[in-house]
């Protein structure tokens, strides 16, 4: 961190960050908005409109994090926007049902095959949390597999990341999760069917379900390696467990069904979450129907919330869905691929060692030379590198996620224009990058 700069100040969003640290906690409402991996203020943006946001002191920013995800067709796209002043009119929330959240969940079916049935919810935390709980419920079984690495919100059996040896036992990492919350989860190594099967083995009978990111992004891009999904649906299937593919990045983003349409892999349960949702808290969890059908009211599993399915959220959602079609995907491939390789020939020109990995139109970069296949090889990169890097990048106004294990987003919106703004500023954050000392 010692040889990173700050080339320019904030003086606006430091005031707003010193205030907001006085009322919340580090001053942020999530932690990966605070910087604290790359040290400096973090920016207060103010507004976005199609590849740009900028921020409280009148700065703009080609964004590169569109939201973590969730703005695949740039900010304040007309449609959505008005699909939402529409919605806002008619009311704000009913706590009934409502024709939005019915169209919402048809084209979630429509586009995910084994979708069959879906329910809403308004975070990927929520998503998850459920439908490990339906796992649970629906096999009578207490155990979990998560993988190291793989970020599932917040959810307390989930934060369990601990131990990323073989079939270990999961540890609660965060104080304030008990052993009990954590101890019926298996964390294992990403991309390690060995270890998969060495667990089931060794908890015959118990294990509930495995849960995984459909092409983790959390760690840095780690895309599963030829087979493993297929894998671990076939020692799940074998095993009588479930097989969750956590897809509330990778949802209608690597393609129109997402990560399920780029490997085929038919999972029991899915979670949807970010894309879904066009900026609003809206997210999802489904699949099989004998398996949905142990869903209150139809079944057991109690699962429930007072803005489910809110109006004005589902709204955004349909109106955001209904745009992506093949064309739009195309394009956000194209722009993903330009920036990749604007990337990587700049790092190779400065003798940059690194590593660019890619799961469709997602992308992160390791500043490492070889494959990165877990979540221990992602933490070996010289990360000292990206601090230095991303500060360049956004003292000539390229907006990165701020810390080197977190993937990058582009959109439909991002035009040659804010391509070239990147290409523009590249050359120097790679030299910062081979300059940059631990
Ligand atoms: N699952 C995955 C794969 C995610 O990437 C995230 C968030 O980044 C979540 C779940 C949690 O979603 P949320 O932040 O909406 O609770």
């Amino acid at each position: 961190m010692d040889s990173v700069s700050f080339p320019y100040d904030a003086p606006v969003s430091q005031t707003l960050f010193d205030r907001a640290s006085l009322v919340t906690p580090g001053g942020v409402n999530s932690p990966v908005r605070a910087f604290r991996a790359v040290g400096g203020t973090p920016r207060f943006m103010v507004s976005g409109t199609g590849p740009y946001l900028t921020d409280a002191d009148g700065r703009e920013y080609v964004d590169l994090v569109c939201s973590w995800g969730p703005m695949i067709l740039g900010h304040s796209h007309p449609a959505v926007i008005e699909a939402v002043q529409a919605a806002v009119a008619r009311g704000t929330s009913f706590g009934t049902p409502g024709e939005g959240e019915v169209a919402l969940a048809e084209e979630i079916v429509a586009r995910v095959e084994p979708v069959e049935q879906v329910r809403l919810v308004s975070s990927g935390t929520e998503a998850t949390m459920s439908a490990i709980r339906l796992a649970r419920g629906f096999t009578g079984r207490p155990k979990i597999i998560k993988f190291a690495g793989c970020y599932h919100g917040h959810v307390d059996a989930l934060l369990a990341a601990a131990g990323s040896g073989v079939a270990t036992f999961g540890l609660p990492d965060t104080p304030g999760v008990t052993g009990a919350q954590a101890g019926d989860t298996i964390v294992l190594p990403y991309n390690d069917l060995e270890a998969v099967h060495a667990a089931f083995h060794a908890n015959a009978g118990q294990i509930a379900c495995v849960i995984t990111e459909a092409s983790p992004g959390n760690m840095g891009v780690v895309p599963p390696r030829p087979g493993f999904n297929e894998g671990l649906k076939a020692a799940c299937a074998q095993n009588g467990a479930l097989y969750i593919s956590d897809e509330v990045m990778t949802g209608f983003r690597t393609s129109k069904a997402g990560w399920y349409g780029v490997d085929g892999v038919a999972p029991d349960l899915m979670t949807f979450g970010k894309v879904m949702g066009g900026g609003f808290p809206a997210a999802a969890f489904g699949g099989r129907k004998d398996v949905m059908a142990h869903l209150a009211p139809a079944g057991p599993v109690y699962q429930a919330g007072t803005l489910s399915g809110n109006p004005v959220a589902t709204a955004a959602g349909l109106a955001q869905l209904r745009l992506l079609d093949d064309a739009a995907y195309e394009k956000v491939n194209a722009v993903s691929k330009e920036i990749q390789a604007l990337l990587t020939d700049a790092l190779t020109k400065e003798g940059v060692a690194h590593r660019l990995q890619t799961a469709s139109n997602m992308f992160s970069v390791f500043f490492t030379p070889t494959e990165v296949r877990d979540y221990e090889d992602a933490k070996k990169q010289e990360a000292f590198r990206f601090n230095a890097f991303f500060h360049s990048m956004l003292s000539q106004g390229v907006y990165l996620p701020p810390s080197a294990f977190e993937s990058w987003f582009v959109s439909t919106a991002h035009d040659e224009q804010a391509i070239e703004r990147i290409a523009a500023a590249l050359p120097a954050a790679a030299r910062a990058a081979a300059e940059a000392t631990a």
